[in-house]
């Protein structure tokens, strides 16, 4: 293993892993190297067998298991010019992390940067951007942007990682108000393979710039992102809970719902089994239900008056709707906080008609053995339809509607969620326009001959040859890589 030709210390653990110089104690074998990535570091180093190493190699979905040959917690920029410069030099491939929540194949025998201590947030209220490094969450700049009225375009869960979900084109709450994330973007500071650091915007590495948006983490690690804002302090959102049993009822009301929206709505469709939790609301514990979430940029009134048809369809277990300030929006989708295990699958639907719905409803409806926690319709178009005034790699914008599919591996009733997962992805066959963005692919849709469905061929073909240049010994690879062009590649 690559590692361990490298150094030969054990890092002690400081307990926090959060402050003062690393404390280097014990030696566990011989090599050259590691010792120089150490003192190179302002962060610390470690190695499979040291304290610290298995909390640090842990993410929130613990679907997939990593195994580096060494992990750099890393403080700042030069850390990780440092770490990649180190990676490069011995011939070691390199994964990013921040929060896990994305999982695409096992970071083993790879230098795995962990970007979670880079916390900073700057607003700009005046300039209505923000600055926000590697490591940064969601809720964190949620918070900072608040007093000012301003938000940032974030999606369902407040704790996913700004920057790994604004890579990957980030597909948000108001998403159709304001398009993705990634379209808000002004620039990046990213560490490409050679351990440059560059800062690329639309006048300056502007292909680079283009590709990072959307294509993720091929290109570099990122260090921080400047973003531009929206001004919504106070929406109109939540959730409509019913009863499994009316899932063919409400999936054709929502979907007829859809067809006449205005921009400002930004809406999804679940199908949800609810565990027998304590955490989960007394009405649906232990439950099937279809969720109606929704999220309206715009005069509580007029979300009121948008939503009335589907709340008087039937009695709803749950009503969760009402003005909100922004920094409530997690409740929205109210995801599980994990970490868990989930086998995960996502494709672009050209359209929803009544029979692609019909078939959802037998696969995943009240009479299915469906054992997947989660079967999702977000609604896309308004803004998510339109290419930004700075184009990205963003892809998939003519798809009106996002199939999301979520299960916890080795369930209780002992059914295998992969099968079923794969059946309903080919069953929707005739209604897909390929796999979806890659925020929402895991494990089982990192093969080259699935990323080739997400982008359109010139789009592939522009990211492979950003990726050759930037990239060109593919040190990037342990995410949703992008195929090479050449033949066999
Ligand atoms: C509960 C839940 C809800 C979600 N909701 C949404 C949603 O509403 N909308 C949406 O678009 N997505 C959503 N996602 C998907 C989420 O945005 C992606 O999983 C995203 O990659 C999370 O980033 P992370 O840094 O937290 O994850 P990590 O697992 O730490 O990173 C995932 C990948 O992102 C890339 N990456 C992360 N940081 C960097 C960096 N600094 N430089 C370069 N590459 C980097 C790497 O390829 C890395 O492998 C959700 C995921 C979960 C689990």
């Amino acid at each position: 293993m690559p590692g361990n030709s490298g150094v030969l210390v054990r890092a002690a653990a400081n307990g926090t892993g959060d402050s003062g110089p690393p404390r280097v104690t014990e030696p566990v074998t011989e090599g050259a190297g590691i010792r120089e990535l150490q003192a190179a570091l302002a962060g610390q180093v470690y190695l499979p067998g040291s304290l610290g190493y298995d909390r640090q190699r842990r993410g929130h979905n613990l679907a997939v298991a990593h195994a580096p040959a060494m992990i750099a917690d890393v403080t700042g920029p030069a850390d990780v010019m440092a770490a990649v410069s180190y990676a490069a030099s011995h011939g070691l491939p390199v994964a990013v992390r921040n929060t896990g929540h994305g999982v695409s194949l096992p970071a083993d025998e790879a230098l795995l940067i962990a970007t979670h201590r880079m916390q900073g947030v700057r607003i700009d209220p005046y300039a209505g951007v923000a600055r926000i490094e590697a490591g940064v969450r969601w809720s964190r700049v949620i918070h900072e942007a608040a007093p000012f009225g301003l938000a940032p375009l974030s999606g369902s869960a407040p704790d996913t990682g700004a920057v790994g979900y604004t890579l990957g084109g980030g597909l948000g709450l108001l998403g159709r108000a304001f398009g993705y994330a990634a379209d808000h973007v002004r620039s990046i500071d990213v560490v490409t393979a050679s351990g440059t650091l560059r800062t690329a915007h639309q006048d300056q590495y502007a292909d680079l710039f283009w590709a990072l948006r959307g294509g993720k983490g091929n290109f570099g690690v990122v260090t921080s992102l400047e973003i531009g804002l929206v001004r919504a302090p106070r929406i109109f959102g939540g959730g409509l809970y019913f009863p499994g049993r009316a899932a063919a009822e409400v999936l054709h009301a929502y979907r007829r719902w859809t067809r006449d929206l205005p921009d400002a709505m930004t809406s999804s469709f679940a199908f949800t089994r609810f565990p027998w939790d304590r955490e989960v609301p007394e009405p649906l514990r232990g439950r099937s239900a279809v969720h109606l979430r929704f999220a309206f940029h715009g005069p509580a009134a007029d979300g009121e008056g948008l939503v009335a048809p589907l709340r008087r369809l039937t009695v709803p277990l749950l009503d969760t709707l009402r003005d909100m300030p922004y920094a409530d929006t997690g409740s929205i989708h109210n995801d599980p906080p994990g970490p868990l295990a989930v086998h995960e699958r996502g494709v672009r639907l050209r359209e929803l008609d009544e029979d692609a719905a019909d078939v959802l409803i037998g696969l995943a409806g009240p009479d299915s053995t469906c054992p997947l926690r989660l079967v999702e319709l977000r609604h896309l178009g308004g803004a998510l339809g339109r290419e930004p005034e700075v184009p990205s790699a963003v892809p998939g914008r003519d798809a009106a509607f996002q199939l999301y599919l979520a299960g916890v591996p080795g369930g209780a009733d002992g059914m295998q969620v992969e099968p079923v997962a794969q059946e309903i992805v080919d069953r929707m066959e005739p209604w897909t326009a390929g796999a979806a963005s890659l925020n929402f692919l895991g494990a089982a849709d990192a093969a080259p001959e699935r990323i080739r469905t997400v982008f359109a061929p010139a789009d592939l073909r522009r990211l492979a040859e950003v990726k050759r240049i930037y990239d060109p010994d593919r040190l990037f690879r342990f995410n949703h890589n992008i195929p090479s062009m050449r033949p066999g590649g």
